[in-house]
């Protein structure tokens, strides 16, 4: 008869970084995977995984820093059964003092067959090679046998017994594809756990990706059944429809610690905070109801639902939005804030701020505070955001100029400054100011790339709100952000689209990536 005892504790993989950041259009550069990895750490997450260091040296570089700086947490880097790969991985995680190696190898019939040209004992070898070799630079070693909600079962468990003898010590189990229902993947993890002999020398992990909707679900059907770890990502994101998310795992876990008997250490009330960040640095936008983190998630229309409320909160809700992080109100700093407490602000939003970093975005915020009166959590972030970048910018957004006249080409003139020295050009041409904004500033630098997205918003509210505007672009099959921010919305699109070229002259190139679990 089981009793009320401690919750099993389930270990959360936060793969944001790595997963997360393969998404389109959803790449970031250094500084902000470390902003992003020591949000993680604030919340509370188990396991980063960095990057997947041999695709690409922004990778290896963020491996490499992550490793090295962010503490209380195990960093992990992702390899593929190859002895470059795991070599590369290695090179980037050394320097941390809490690290683990992810190899992984494709195991469904339909991989074997068309994408690796091998057969079930070819996998094995490689497999066990992969495992052996990352153990010879460490202990903690995760395999992953890839697609595995596809694999035969009885191979499944095969493999897995035999990483586990080689020396994993986490076997992770994807549904690479999103195929799996919670019933089916159930059924998986159960079997792993009856049918594998060494299987209680390692922690079971899921990892879920959200193609029919399912990620949450198949992950709490695993943790019902055994598995000790929950792959996931800030929001959901992932490549395609995504990963399970890690503020919907959590909650359900916490809410449900009823039923599951299990528990994670995350800090649930920094699970907004860190959505927000996660989501105004990508540029993916939070649906606004989106379970635990969305803007309505927690908003009560139905007069019925209003007047119980009143009466008592708990008849119509199951979780307080301040346990996931909801503030009650939402501070507003003005002309006569300090230094410090914007610096408070900064980091009650997530954002770890140094110095140097602190006086230019305070520069900002007053130069704000002169234009607006009320200076909210939105316009911080704003603010901070288009600090953020440590890629030195090529072009510097100077003046713009535009003469636009319904049913007439519109005429735009800017002037950008690269190494100091201003270049002006003038258009007239395109459907709209911004459009011939945009042509001047591809002819300023030379490249040429294709809208796919363009949105402004207001980062707070009010009508004096700042305006921040994110573009996507296209260059050479690549998709590009860029943000930019001003309380001028024109402005603010032409600065983001400058961004966008930005990012694109400082070359985040990665290749490899499509191959992932
Ligand atoms: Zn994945």
């Amino acid at each position: 008869m089981t009793t009320t005892s401690t919750p099993r504790k389930i270990t959360i993989f936060d793969t944001t970084l790595r997963d997360g950041e393969q998404s389109p259009g959803c790449s970031m550069n250094l500084s902000e995977k470390l902003e992003v990895a020591q949000a993680l750490m604030d919340l509370g997450v188990d396991v980063i995984e960095a990057g997947f260091p041999i695709t690409s040296i922004g990778d290896f570089e963020a491996v490499r820093e992550i490793a090295k700086t962010v503490r209380g947490a195990t960093i992990c880097g992702l390899a593929r059964c190859r002895e470059a790969d795991i070599d590369r991985a290695w090179e980037a995680l050394k320097e941390g003092d809490d690290v683990r190696i992810h190899v992984f190898l494709a195991t469904s019939a339909i991989h074997r067959e068309f994408k690796l040209r091998m057969d079930k004992e070819a996998i094995i070898r490689h497999a066990v090679a992969g495992v052996q070799r990352a153990k010879g630079y460490c202990d903690n070693i995760e395999f992953s046998p890839e697609d595995a909600a596809r694999t035969e079962i009885d191979f499944l468990c095969q493999v897995v017994e035999e990483a586990i003898s080689a020396g994993a010590t986490t076997v992770n189990i994807p549904d690479t594809v999103g195929y799996a229902t919670p019933a089916h993947f159930a059924h998986v993890i159960k079997s792993l756990v009856n049918r594998v002999p060494n299987i209680d020398q390692a922690v079971i992990s899921v990892h879920c990706h959200n193609d029919l909707g399912l990620a949450v679900a198949n992950s709490l059907a695993a943790v019902e059944n055994g598995a000790g770890q929950i792959e996931c990502t800030i929001n959901g994101l992932g490549e395609r429809a995504g990963n399970c998310s890690l503020e919907e795992v959590v909650m359900a876990l916490r809410t449900r610690g009823d039923f599951y008997h299990a528990d994670t250490r995350v800090n649930s009330p920094r699970l907004v905070p860190t959505s927000r960040l996660v989501s105004s640095i990508t540029g993916m936008l939070v649906q606004r109801n989106k379970a635990i983190v969305g803007r309505n998630a927690f908003a009560h229309e139905a007069g019925i639902h209003q007047d119980g409320m009143l009466k008592e909160r708990t008849t119509y809700e199951i979780m307080r939005p301040e346990d996931v992080g909801f503030s009650q109100t939402d501070l507003v700093l003005g002309k006569h804030s300090g230094r410090a407490a914007l610096a408070d602000r900064a980091r009650a939003l997530g954002y770890h701020l140094a110095n140097e970093q602190l006086d230019e975005v305070y520069t900002d915020f007053k130069k704000l505070a002169d234009k607006k009166k009320e200076i909210f959590d939105g316009d911080i972030a704003a603010l901070i955001e288009q600090r953020n970048t440590q890629i030195v910018d090529q072009w510097q957004f100077v003046s713009y100029d535009v003469h636009a006249v319904s049913g007439q080409p519109p005429t735009a003139t800017i002037t950008l400054s690269r190494e100091g020295e201003p270049h002006t050009v003038t258009k007239t041409c395109g459907d709209g100011p911004l459009d011939a904004l945009f042509n001047a500033v591809e002819e300023i630098t030379g490249k040429s790339v294709v809208v796919r997205d363009f949105r402004v918003q207001s980062a707070s509210r009010g009508k004096d709100a700042q305006g921040e505007s994110i573009v996507e672009v296209e260059h050479n099959g690549r998709v590009h952000r860029g943000r930019g921010v001003s309380t001028d919305t024109v402005e603010a699109g032409a600065r983001a689209f400058l961004n966008a070229i930005n990012r694109i002259e400082a070359g985040q190139t990665a290749v490899g990536k499509r191959e992932a679990v």
